[in-house]
C-alpha cells in the first residue's frame, strides 16, 4: 500500500521546511516553489510506501501554507 502526495503550488510560501525536512521526496523548483518527487521522477506526484507516510504526514501538518495534499 502506498499514497500520492503533492504541493498545490499556488499556496506554496516557499519556507523550504518540506525540502529541508524531508529531501527524498520534497524539493524546490526554479521558482522555489515546492514539488514532491521520487529520487527526481513522479514530480510533484510522489509515490510515498507505507513506512513513510507518517513522516510525510508530519511535512504536511507542519506546512505553513497548507498545500501539501494527499492525491488519495
Ligand atoms: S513546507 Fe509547505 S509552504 Fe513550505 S516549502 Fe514546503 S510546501 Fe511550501
Amino acid at each position: 500500500m502506498s499514497r500520492i502526495v503533492h504541493v498545490v503550488k499556488d499556496d506554496c510560501t516557499s519556507c523550504s521546511l518540506c525540502a529541508d525536512t524531508h529531501p527524498q521526496y520534497f524539493r524546490l523548483d526554479s521558482d522555489d516553489l515546492a514539488e514532491t518527487h521520487n529520487n527526481g521522477a513522479n514530480v510533484n506526484n510522489a509515490e510515498i510506501p507505507d513506512g513513510d507516510i507518517a513522516k510525510v504526514q508530519e511535512s504536511i501538518d507542519d506546512c505553513p501554507g497548507e498545500c501539501i495534499k494527499w492525491k488519495d
